[in-house]
């Protein structure tokens, strides 16, 4: 079992971005969500982390940065990646570009494509740790694949505990959804994946984006149907919660009669929905109940990101433990 330390103990940084230089693993807290950590440049640590997550290596790693100057040593920088990394870096967004000849990130890291996302991430712990480690950091979430994310440390050493060799406890992620993912490697952006950040604020800047489903949109690898999934059954639906179903409820109206709720946010504030959206998830998960039925939430802004994640919760899930989800 991985040992967890407060993020803000003395030394537990320097710890921290010591195993990932000696290729181990570290758990720790972003904004979004918390990541599964690896030294990008080093192929064994990036190995382990798709063996850990048992993620197909199909699925490349979004590899984490400290600045503009870091991802610049990584891909082909362009002027629309610099517009939008000057305003919303450190932060929830994702940037797809081509890999630069040069680029020392693992191959399997970025599952062989020519392609790298890269993002700088806001939390104070993981800025800390990417400045200790001076190195790229590849991170997905560090959760099995498939399965729900982790927002908390505790959700981490439940799942992958055996798998980690440090996990570096910060508390609840701010934002709690993952960042949005977008594909600036073609002739027109592209999102990739709704997340953190509303893709309104992002086409203020680049004009419309591609969608998932357009024509011309490249498909994120990785992006599948069943995904961010409770080992409860979950539906989407907006009335009564049937016998034995807990409630994730959303807003001031919600029906009643559920053994079980957790109410995303009573305000109905989609920003605080999505810091609470997986840890409900996790605590629902957990509540003897048999099922989840999840109320619809307005997609609108960050509300996007959390339908998209709901669906895929409700997805059919595969008949066995299928090779092909993150
Ligand atoms: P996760 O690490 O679980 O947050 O997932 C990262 C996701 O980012 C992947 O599943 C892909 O959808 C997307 N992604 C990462 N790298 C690339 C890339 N080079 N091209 C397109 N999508 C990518
Ligand atoms: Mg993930």
């Amino acid at each position: 079992m991985g040992s967890v330390r407060q993020a803000s103990e003395p030394g537990a940084i320097a710890e921290a971005a010591g195993i990932l230089r000696r290729g181990g693993l570290v758990a720790f807290p972003t904004e979004t969500v918390y990541g599964l950590g690896a030294d990008a440049t080093d192929d064994r640590a990036v190995a382990r982390v798709f063996a850990a997550k048992n993620r197909p290596e199909f699925n490349p790693l979004i590899v984490h940065v400290l600045d503009i100057a870091a991802a610049r040593r990584l891909v082909e920088w362009t002027g629309e990646a610099q517009a939008l990394a000057e305003r919303f870096w450190p932060g929830p967004l994702s940037l797809v570009l081509p890999r630069l000849p040069d680029c020392p990130v693992s191959g399997l890291a970025g599952a062989g494509l020519p392609t790298l996302a890269v993002r700088a991430p806001r939390g104070a712990a993981a800025r800390a740790l990417l400045e200790r480690t001076g190195r790229p950091v590849a991170a997905p979430s560090a959760n099995p694949a498939g399965a729900v994310s982790p927002t908390r440390a505790e959700h981490v050493l439940d799942a992958l505990g055996d798998a980690v060799d440090l996990v570096l406890d910060d508390g609840p992620c701010a934002v709690g959804i993952e960042s949005t993912v977008v594909d600036l490697s073609g002739e027109t952006p592209a999102l990739l994946r709704p997340g953190g950040l509303p893709a309104e604020e992002i086409e203020a800047l680049t004009g419309p984006l591609a969608r998932p489903g357009d024509p011309d949109t490249p498909r994120s690898p990785g992006q599948i149907a069943s995904h961010y999934a409770p080992a409860l059954p979950l539906r989407i639906g907006s009335g009564a919660p049937e016998s034995g179903e807990a409630l994730l409820s959303f807003g001031p109206d919600a029906p009643s009669g559920a053994a079980v709720e957790r109410n995303l946010s009573p305000s109905g504030d989609p920003v605080e929905a999505a810091a609470n959206l997986f840890a409900a998830l996790h605590d629902l998960d957990r509540s003897g109940c048999t099922g989840i039925v999840a109320m619809p939430v307005p997609e609108t802004g960050v509300g996007r990101a959390i339908m998209d994640r709901l669906c895929r919760a409700a997805a059919p899930r595969p008949l066995v433990d299928p090779p092909d989800r993150n």
